[in-house]
């Protein structure tokens, strides 16, 4: 009987226990997923995605920054569910608006830089690296998580913009190096109701983005549409993205979900 979109199909989310991660975790299964793989942090987390949703997940704990942590997770995936589909890189830290003058010294910049880095963009290329042989055998898809960062000024402070830029091009690279095995694409979300943390460089890994205060009206009042999305509100473009029937000939793009960042400023109604 069809279920969904992606009947049957398994997946691999990392920062699957939160945010927009656990919403694309939780529409995959959803949509007929067999069964997703999760790569998270702390055991906490693993606990809490496996008494919500039992066998149909495979939790491994593991830092993003490992190349050992993804290989088990890859392997978890394959162990539980025999295959995989699709793989979405979706783990990430905020830089909470760090402008340039805002560093107390260089040494912090290059930390941060390296850490924003690190998580955003280093995690992205070892995901697909630990993926890539399974994702061949499928001929499944890489799907990454952008932000409107990814384009545009102003969605933080320059470590971030750059890392999301930066991930611009692994999709473009990756797409072109894995074609026509793997389809590579992106996702991205504008501001967003998520606890997305800070980095340890500045201090601000407590920090949650939802709990700035003034933030949700502000980012409804920058953009066209008038509000901050729920994670709920992007998961249908990972679902399209996902779909062989939906999506066979889709590489390399980056479907944007941020409320019209790009025509930013509402426009003057007249009364
Ligand atoms: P979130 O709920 O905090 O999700 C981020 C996830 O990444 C969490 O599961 C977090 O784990 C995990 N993570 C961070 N560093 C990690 C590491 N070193 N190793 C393993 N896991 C790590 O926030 P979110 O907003 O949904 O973020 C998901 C993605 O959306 C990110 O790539 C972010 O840049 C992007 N995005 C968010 C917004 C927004 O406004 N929220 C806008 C555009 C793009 P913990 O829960 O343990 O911290």
């Amino acid at each position: 009987m069809t279920k969904g979109w992606l009947d049957n199909d398994v997946a691999l989310v990392t920062g699957a226990n939160s945010g927009i991660g656990l919403a694309v975790l939780r529409r995959f299964l959803d949509e007929g997923a067999t069964g997703v793989g999760a790569l998270v942090r702390s055991g906490d987390s693993a606990d809490a995605l496996r008494l919500a949703f039992g066998d149909r997940v495979a939790v491994t704990v593991g830092d993003v920054r490992s190349p050992v942590a993804n290989e088990e997770a890859v392997a978890a995936t394959l162990k539980a569910f025999g295959k995989l589909d699709t793989l979405v890189g979706n783990a990430g830290v905020w830089d909470h608006f760090a402008s340039l003058r805002k560093f107390e010294s260089g040494q912090q910049l290059a930390d941060t830089f390296r850490e924003v880095f690190d998580v955003n963009v280093m995690a992205y290329l070892l995901a697909a690296y630990a993926a890539e042989p399974a994702l061949r055998e499928t001929r499944g898809s890489m799907i990454f998580t952008l932000s409107n960062a990814a384009f545009y000024a102003g969605g933080g402070g320059p470590t971030y913009v750059a890392s999301k830029h930066a991930c611009v091009g692994v999709i473009r690279q990756l797409a072109y190096e894995l074609a026509p095995d793997i389809r590579v694409n992106g996702v991205a979300p504008g501001g967003t109701v998520t606890p997305l943390k800070g980095p340890e460089s500045l201090g601000k890994q407590g920090a949650k983005l939802s709990e700035i205060p003034g933030f949700s009206g502000a980012v409804a009042d920058a953009v066209p549409l008038g509000f901050i999305a729920l994670p709920e509100d992007h998961t249908g473009h990972y679902v399209l993205l996902a779909s062989r029937t939906n999506s066979p000939a889709t590489t390399a793009a980056v479907l944007q979900s941020d409320g019209g960042w790009e025509v930013r400023g509402r426009p003057r109604r007249k009364t």
